[in-house]
């Protein structure tokens, strides 16, 4: 029996930014699997590549302030580095959507969410206005909102945080994408509109099948929502595997390190951190980024940039400890 093909399959990537001051290598070689229907969390601490690889997929970062240099992006089994812009618009919504973590700023202020969604659905589908309109009505009911006059008619200041995020999750779902990238959905919300942001990703992908990847720095979030993480460091992906398995049994320093992080019924004075900080880009460390504050780093992680151990059930890491065989002290 052949194996389906993967939804997305991201291999090698590797991403460059131009600045002033040089070249940013902000991905070095990340590589991701997701399959139809299932939910991959990309975690990490801020400025590890986890919205830079989301923004890649869609094509929103091109020449000439950034550019790929290696690696590649397969959708469905077509490859979407080196398409044209225009090409990449009409994938754009209809086959990959992307939310954003502030539905405030996402939304357009002067038009109404009926004018922003169907404006969406009429850009990717031979549809009269009526049509687009019952097509907004259902997008709303999806995701958990009355197609009242009210909502429809209501500008994006006129609606509450969870009402407006809700709304960009049927602006993102109402041409039915199978692939959603969710950048931080939940952050900006209030605690309890965080919970229900993240029942109706979960609701989502029950009901339409919509294979998503989750970007959040909250390793909670992760072990709620995701079927599978993929923990990410400088633009590395350091550790990947079933959420419970990664997250019970971690075997790269650098997850064990955010793991120890968690304030877990913590005080104060015993809340851990990782010393130092992210590595400026414009000049990544050699070999394991990660060895100016790995406590276990040892010669060979200075020189040479570690490969990828499988350590069972698909649980993979990308650490010399592991493919050198010693064992963490
Ligand atoms: Fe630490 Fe070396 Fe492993 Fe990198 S490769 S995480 S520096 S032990």
């Amino acid at each position: 029996m052949s194996t389906p093909t993967p939804l997305l399959e991201v291999e090698d990537l590797h991403l460059n930014f131009r600045s002033m001051r040089g070249l940013v290598r902000a991905l070095d070689g990340v590589t991701l699997t997701l399959a139809p229907g299932e939910i991959l969390g990309l975690v990490g601490e801020s400025g590890c590549g986890k919205t830079v690889t989301g923004l890649s997929i869609l094509g929103l970062l091109r020449k000439p302030q950034a550019e790929i240099p290696q690696g590649s992006i397969r959708f469905g089994g077509r490859e979407l580095v080196g398409l044209s812009d225009a090409v990449m618009r009409r994938l754009r919504g209809k086959e990959i959507a992307m939310v954003f973590q502030d539905p405030l700023a996402s939304l357009n202020p002067v038009f109404t969410i009926e004018d922003q969604i169907s404006t969406v659905v009429r850009l990717h589908k031979k549809v009269s206005r009526r049509e687009a309109r019952d097509a907004v009505s259902e997008a709303l009911q999806s995701v958990g909102l009355p197609a009242t006059e009210a909502i429809l008619g209501s500008y994006p200041h006129q609606l509450s945080g969870g009402m407006r995020q809700r709304c960009c999750l049927a602006m993102a779902l109402s041409c039915g994408a199978p692939l959603l990238i969710a950048d931080e959905p939940s952050t900006a919300l209030d605690v309890t509109i965080q919970a229900q942001v993240l029942k109706l990703l979960l609701k989502l992908r029950e009901h339409l099948g919509v294979g998503m990847i989750l970007v959040t720095h909250n390793l909670g979030v992760a072990a709620q929502t995701c079927d599978r993480v993929a923990v990410m460091y400088a633009g590395v992906v350091v550790e990947s595997g079933e959420t419970a398995d990664v997250f019970k049994h971690p075997v790269h320093p650098y997850t064990k390190a955010l793991y120890s992080c968690l304030p877990q019924g913590k005080k104060v004075d015993e809340l851990a951190t990782i010393p130092g900080s992210v590595p400026d880009l414009l000049d990544p460390p050699t070999g394991c980024r990660y060895h100016p504050r790995c406590p276990h780093a040892f010669e060979k992680c200075v020189a040479v940039k570690p490969e990828v151990t499988d350590v069972g059930a698909g649980h993979e890491a990308a650490c010399h400890l592991l493919s050198s065989g010693r064992a963490a002290p």
